[in-house]
C-alpha cells in the first residue's frame, strides 16, 4: 500500500510514512485505499485477543511490514505488563445501551498510550527497511497526555530521542509531573510560554524548516513526529473500533452486521478519524459523534461547514481537549474533497491566512451523514460525571464525561438509541481534583493537592488509585527547561546539547 499526502503530493511506502511523519509539503499521510474487512472477518475478530485483532487489521496497512515483524511489536507494545487489564481496551456496559471503552489502561492512564506504547517499535523497524542511520529524534507538541506517553514509549530506545514540548501553564499537575519526572537517557521535556496551539504550530515550523532540519542532520539526527498527525499513530487506533465490536458480538449484544455508534472525546481529531478509517474499511457504524468542550470549533464545522478558529481559547477541566486547531481533520477533508490535495491545500492556506475556511453546503451535507457533533461546558460535564457515577456507579474522567453528555443531548435530539460505545480516554485519576469536585463539590477539593485528591476520591467512589499515580509523588523532578514560543528551536539545540 502507497500513503499519498493530502496536499496531493507523491506516493511513499507505510514505513517511509511513519519514519518522517509530515509529508515534504506540509500535507499528512494518508493511504491510498481503506483496506476491505469483510463482515466475515469481523465475526473472527471476536475470537481473537487484542494483539491478534491488532496483526489483522495493521497487516493491511503495513505491506512492508512482515507478519513476524507486526506480532514482534505487537507483543512488545501491548504487554500484560504494560497494561493493568488483559483485555488491553476493554468495554464496560454502562446502561442497557450504552458501553464505555476503556483505553487507559497502559503505563501513562491515557488512550495516547494504545499507539504509543506501537510506535517506537514502528520507528525503528522503520528506520532499518530505509537505511536510515542517523538517530530518530522525535519532536512532540503536547496538550498534556501525548507528551507523557511519547516519552514512556521511546524512553531508552536505542536510535531515537524523544523532545516534548507543553503549555507550562495548560496541564494539570499530574499530567506536568508525569513528564517532568520520566527517566531516560534520551528524553528532553520543555515547557514553553503558550498553549498548546502555539505548541503545535511551532513543532510544525520546526518540521518545515531547512534551517532546522540542516542543523539537526548536522548533529547525525533526522526529526520525525509522534504526534498523531503520524500515519503510525492513526493505525493502531483502527484495531480498537474493531475490538469494541468484536467485544460486543461476543456480548451478543449485537449481531454481525448490526450498525454501532461511537462517541469520541475530540481535540486533534486522531481518535475520531481512526474511527472513520474503521468505517470505511467497512465496520458497521452508525454515527461518528465529535463531542468537544468549551472550545467547540468542531461542533460549529460540523453545524454550518465553516471552519473558524477567530474565537476565544478556553482553559477547561478536559484540558487535552484544549484546542482549535484539529491537524488530524484535514485527512477527512481529503475524503470530503474527493481526494483533491490541491483543494486540501488551498483550505489548509486560507486556515493559515485568515484562520477560517468554508467547504461547502455540499460538502457539509457528506459529512453530516456520518458526522455528529455536539459540545458542553465544564459544569454540564461536572453533572455529567456525578450523575453517572451515582446513577449507573461508573466512574469517568473529565473528557470522558465530555461525550457522555454529549451522547445524551444527541439521543434527546435524534432520538437515535443505537447501542452507544462512549470512547473513555482518561483515567479519573489524571484528572483527580475535577472529577472529586465533581463527585463531591467543589468544597471537598479546598486545599487538597493532587494527591489528596486521588486519595479522597478512592475513598469516597471504592475506585483504586493506579500505582503510577502514586509513584509521582517520591520521583524526583528530572526536567527544568522551559522557552519563549518563538525560540523553540534553540530550545532543541539547548537539549540535544545535553
Ligand atoms: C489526546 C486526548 C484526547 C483527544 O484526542 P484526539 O485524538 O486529539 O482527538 C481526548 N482525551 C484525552 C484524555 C486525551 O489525552
Amino acid at each position: 500500500m502507497s500513503f499519498f499526502s493530502t496536499r496531493g503530493g507523491a506516493a511513499v511506502t507505510a514505513s517511509q510514512a511513519i519514519l518522517y511523519g509530515l509529508a515534504p509539503d506540509g500535507g499528512l499521510y494518508v493511504p491510498a485505499m481503506f483496506p476491505p474487512i469483510s463482515l466475515q472477518k469481523i465475526g473472527k475478530l471476536a475470537d481473537m485477543d487484542y494483539r491478534q485483532r491488532a496483526c489483522a487489521i495493521l497487516k493491511t496497512y503495513l505491506e512492508d511490514f512482515t507478519i513476524p515483524e507486526i506480532e514482534e511489536a505487537l507483543a512488545a507494545a501491548y504487554d500484560e505488563k504494560k497494561f493493568d487489564d488483559p483485555a488491553i481496551a476493554p468495554m464496560k456496559k454502562i446502561d442497557d445501551e450504552t458501553w464505555v471503552l476503556e483505553l487507559f489502561h497502559g503505563p501513562t492512564l491515557a488512550f495516547k498510550d494504545m499507539a504509543l506504547q506501537l510506535l517506537p517499535h514502528l520507528t525503528t523497524l522503520s528506520a532499518k527497511k530505509n537505511g536510515e542511520e542517523r538517530e530518530v529524534s522525535i519532536l512532540v507538541a503536547t496538550s498534556g497526555d501525548t507528551g507523557k506517553a511519547a516519552l514512556e514509549g521511546f524512553k531508552d530506545v536505542p536510535g531515537t530521542s524523544c523532545t516534548v514540548f507543553y503549555p507550562s501553564d495548560g496541564v494539570s499537575d499530574v499530567q506536568k509531573l508525569q513528564m517532568t519526572t520520566t527517566g531516560g537517557d534520551n528524553t528532553h521535556v520543555i515547557g514553553i510560554h503558550g498553549n498548546f496551539d502555539d505548541a503545535q504550530t511551532g513543532v510544525k515550523n520546526l518540521f518545515s524548516s531547512a534551517e532546522f532540519n540542516a542543523q539537526v542532520n548536522a548533529r547525525g539526527k533526522v526529526l520525525s513526529s509522534a504526534n498523531s498527525i503520524n500515519f503510525g499513530r492513526l493505525v493502531p487506533q483502527i484495531v480498537y473500533y474493531f475490538s469494541a465490536y468484536a467485544d460486543l458480538l461476543n456480548e451478543g449484544a449485537i449481531a454481525l452486521g448490526d450498525q454501532v455508534n461511537f462517541v469520541v472525546p475530540t481535540g486533534n481529531f486522531g481518535n475520531i478519524l481512526a474511527a472513520y478509517y474503521a468505517r470505511n474499511m467497512g465496520l458497521p457504524v452508525g454515527k461518528l459523534i465529535c463531542a468537544s468542550n468549551r472550545n467547540n470549533v468542531l461542533t460549529d464545522f460540523f453545524r454550518n461547514g465553516v471552519y473558524d478558529t477567530r474565537r476565544t481559547f478556553f482553559k477547561t477541566t478536559s484540558p487535552s481537549m484544549d484546542i482549535l486547531i484539529s491537524s488530524n481533520l484535514e485527512r477527512l477533508l481529503y475524503e470530503c474533497a474527493d481526494r483533491d490535495g490541491s483543494l486540501v491545500a488551498t483550505w489548509m492556506k486560507q486556515l493559515k491566512e485568515c484562520y477560517t475556511y468554508a467547504i461547502g453546503e455540499q460538502r457539509q451535507e457528506w459529512m453530516n451523514d456520518v458526522f455528529d457533533a455536539g459540545y458542553c461546558d465544564d459544569m454540564q460535564c461536572a453533572a455529567e460525571i456525578r450523575a453517572r457515577f451515582e446513577t449507573d456507579h461508573y466512574l469517568m474522567d473529565t473528557h470522558t464525561a465530555v461525550a457522555s453528555h454529549v451522547l445524551k443531548e444527541y439521543r434527546e435530539k435524534t432520538g437515535d438509541m443505537t447501542p452507544a460505545v462512549v470512547v473513555s480516554t482518561a483515567s479519573p485519576y489524571k484528572f483527580a481534583a475535577d472529577v472529586l469536585s465533581a463527585v463531591e463539590g467543589k468544597e471537598a477539593v479546598n486545599g487538597l493537592d493532587a494527591f489528596q485528591c486521588s486519595e479522597m476520591l478512592e475513598k469516597v467512589t471504592g475506585v483504586k488509585v493506579p500505582a503510577q499515580v502514586k509513584a509521582l509523588r517520591t520521583l524526583p523532578v528530572r526536567h527544568k527547561q522551559q522557552c519563549e514560543k518563538d525560540a523553540m528551536a534553540e530550545a532543541v539545540m539547548e537539549a540535544f546539547g545535553k
